[in-house]
């Protein structure tokens, strides 16, 4: 579809919107549309709750992330919209976050001295060794992560920073996973200036973040404002409606159908002149009646999640320790990181003598873990947090359970072949949009999934977006770039006027880094970025 056609049928009349999803980009086009004037955009949202994945769950006054999410973008509109949303409850969090391996705390970012006496001279002799060793005899291909890696960091390094805490985050040998993801993502980063930098304090990087904003109340917060703000001005958000069948002609979508629970009216259809989506992609197509042609149906098989478990746990004792949240990478226990909410928000926590922490597990839905129960979990990951020697397992009080189901779109090796035959088939549809994290099986933070739904709201009123080449930078999320090496892979995505997304391509040199204890990032999140099986 041009823009002249576009702009064509926006001045037929009248739009009706209908977006799945009531997650952060399904709730800034709501919100962005309403700001264009005179719209009606109706969200439909199959859970009970806005937020998508940065939705807080509230458990009898306590409050949790899906993950710690820290707010923070280089994207001006959507840094703009944000404060305009929740003026007066940011609050401003100093970070702390450390790795736990072999029952010490290393510092991160490394600081050299501390790593030294955690790993003792003996140990760093043989990783330094192990470093040249690799240098001057490296493995002759590099179809594997572990190869790429132990070429570059040396077999010691990679057995002690990478292996454990990859193989817990995606579940599958670090020989299964392909090298040329990590070969596309950290090209600059050795350990020699890995090194350097943790030696001189410097750093060939561009920011180091040390403090991040944080709605006091949980990223939650932020996504109800969003959803009162758009009811207040007449826009609609339906919970507990699915969008379960995707009615379109060759190049038309006509209508979604809902599902509904029958106490809430039963199945129902909602037609609209545009339709933008936030729902997985694979299941959106999936969901096209008449179907999809075979082979996009086959590509949409082919798109892989990893799935996300928190256990919740309350404990008597206010002051548990410092971080906002720990790295495990010891094997020993299947916890992958640990938040500790208090350090987020005060207001997380109500109960003054308590605190709660998240232990995040990496898991499939369909797995052991996900299938065991809250109670026999909650026993589990209390052992577990009495084993790293964090608390005493008799001191939890009480606890829940979060299941997130694909939490992280994988990049595997089939995912970009498989897209690519998607988002061209998609293409031809002219009314119909896709944004977001899952919604463009992108690995991103919010401020993506918020630029690609602005920009489509840009689209319906007229301009021609490419959605697709959005590519809001994560490293400076992550607090590591290596911005000056990257100079040619730089570019600016427009929002209106405003130069508003940075775009690198190696966006996640951070996290090998991180694996390796070289360099800050969020473990979890970007550790899942790391691996592609
Ligand atoms: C562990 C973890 C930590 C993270 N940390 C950060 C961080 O620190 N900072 C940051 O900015 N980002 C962070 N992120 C990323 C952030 O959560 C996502 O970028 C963001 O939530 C994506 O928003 P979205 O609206 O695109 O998708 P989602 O959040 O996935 O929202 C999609 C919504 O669509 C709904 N839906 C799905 N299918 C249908 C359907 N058929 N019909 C109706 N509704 C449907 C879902 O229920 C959901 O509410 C983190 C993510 C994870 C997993």
């Amino acid at each position: 579809m041009t823009s002249h056609d576009k702009r064509l049928r926006f001045q037929t009349g009248p739009r009706s919107v209908a977006i799945i999803g009531g997650g952060p980009a399904g709730l800034t086009a709501a919100y962005c549309l309403q700001k264009r004037g005179g719209n009606h955009p109706i969200v439909l949202e199959e859970s009970s709750q806005v937020g998508g994945i940065a939705r807080t769950e509230v458990y009898k006054g306590y409050r949790f992330d899906i993950g710690g999410h820290r707010f923070f973008t280089k994207v001006e509109p959507v840094e703009k919209l944000w404060k305009e949303v929740l003026p007066n409850d940011f609050l401003r969090r100093p970070r702390m976050s450390r790795i736990y391996y072999r029952g010490k705390y290393f510092s991160y970012p490394l600081k050299v001295f501390n790593a030294l006496n955690n790993m003792g001279i003996y140990e760093s002799a043989r990783i330094m060794l192990s470093y040249l060793k690799w240098k001057v005899r490296p493995h002759t291909e590099e179809e594997t992560f572990e190869q790429w890696v132990t070429n570059r960091f040396g077999g010691r390094l990679f057995w002690h920073f990478f292996k454990a805490y990859t193989e817990k985050v995606w579940g599958i040998p670090c020989k299964s996973i392909r090298a040329d993801w990590a070969a596309q993502r950290i090209q600059n980063l050795s350990l020699r200036k890995a090194v350097w930098n943790a030696v001189s304090g410097s750093n060939n990087t561009s920011s180091l973040i040390d403090a991040f904003d944080y709605p006091r109340l949980g990223p939650g917060m932020m996504w109800e404002a969003f959803r009162d703000k758009i009811e207040a001005k007449g826009g609609e958000v339906r919970m507990n409606s699915r969008a379960a069948r995707i009615i379109r002609t060759d190049d038309r979508v006509l209508a979604l159908e809902v599902a509904r629970d029958e106490k809430d009216g039963g199945p129902y259809k909602l037609e609209a002149d545009e339709f933008i989506s936030s729902m997985p992609i694979s299941e959106l197509v999936l969901g096209m009646d008449p179907p999809a042609p075979p082979e996009v149906q086959e590509a949409a098989g082919k798109l892989r999640y990893r799935d996300f478990l928190i256990v919740t746990l309350i404990l008597e004792g206010s002051d548990l320790f410092p971080d906002n949240w720990i790295y495990v990478h010891s094997p020993e226990v299947n916890v992958g990181r640990i938040q500790n909410f208090r350090s987020w928000s005060e207001e997380m926590v109500p109960d003054p003598n308590r605190s709660s922490i998240g232990m995040e597990y990496f898991c499939q839905a369909c797995d052991e873990m996900w299938n065991t129960d809250d109670q026999t979990l909650i026993k589990r990951a209390a052992l577990e947090l009495e084993h790293l020697g964090l608390a005493k397992a008799s001191a939890v009080v009480d606890g829940t359970v979060i299941r997130q189901p694909k939490a992280y779109p994988v990049y595997d090796g089939d995912y970009q072949d498989a897209l690519a035959v998607i988002r061209d088939w998609l293409g031809t549809i002219n009314n119909l949009q896709v944004v977001g994290r899952n919604g463009m099986h992108r690995y991103n933070n919010q401020d993506h999934s918020m630029l690609t739904a602005m920009l489509a709201v840009e689209n319906i009123y007229g301009a021609n977006k490419d959605l697709w080449s959005v590519n809001v930078e994560r490293s400076y999320h992550e607090e590591f770039e290596v911005a000056a090496d990257k100079k040619d892979a730089i570019q600016i995505a427009e929002l209106e006027d405003v130069h508003a997304a940075q775009m690198i391509a190696s966006e996640d040199i951070e996290q090998i880094a991180q694996g390796a204890g070289l360099a800050p990032s969020t473990g979890s999140e970007q550790a899942a970025r790391t691996i592609a099986a």
